[in-house]
């Protein structure tokens, strides 16, 4: 039984992220989503809405899962009992903080390695924020996330 966490802040979940972790599933048996409470930032939906938002998104796969963790990502992997992290990997971009953290995640724990990839290539402009500014400028969102999170963004920033 192979368990990977994916980490990451999702506010809100896009559709770059539920193709990562459709293909996580084709490499693990189990995958956990889950919402790291970033005190640097200060997020548009509550934690329990971006959980609300992910498990609404992943329902037809019963191998995911979705819970939230304050604290370090690898203390979090080994109470969950996972050997992989996952991470999306959209451009060059990416890279640098990527590696960096990978690298140090594996100074933590050297028995879990991230595994990094990448989204169809249709989703490597896409990212959380972009969708944020989009919808705060009443533009249409359809194309990139959810239904659920389509209706949250409406409502939350509806004048
Ligand atoms: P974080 O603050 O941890 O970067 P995000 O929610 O922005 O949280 O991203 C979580 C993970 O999902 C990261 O590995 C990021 O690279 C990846 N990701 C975000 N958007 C996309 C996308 N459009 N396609 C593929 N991966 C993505």
């Amino acid at each position: 039984m192979r368990k990977a966490l994916y980490p990451g802040t999702f506010d809100p979940v896009t559709y770059g992220h539920i193709d990562i972790i459709q293909r996580a599933c084709d490499l693990f048996d189990e995958i956990v989503v889950t919402v790291a409470i970033n005190p640097t930032k200060s997020p548009l939906f509550t934690v329990q809405e971006r959980i609300e938002f992910i498990a609404e998104s992943v329902k037809d796969y019963p191998q995911v899962s979705v819970d939230t963790f304050d604290g370090l990502v690898v203390d979090h992997a080994k109470n969950v009992g996972a050997v992989g992290i996952i991470r999306g990997l959209r451009a060059v971009s990416d890279f640098e903080y990527e590696f960096q953290m990978a690298l140090m995640n594996r100074k933590l724990a050297k028995d879990i390695n991230t595994v990094f990839l990448m989204p169809h290539e249709k989703y490597t402009y896409l990212n959380s924020s972009i969708i944020r500014n989009l919808a705060s400028l009443n533009s249409d969102v359809r194309d990139f996330v959810p239904e659920i999170v389509q209706k949250a963004l409406k409502k939350k920033f509806n004048k």
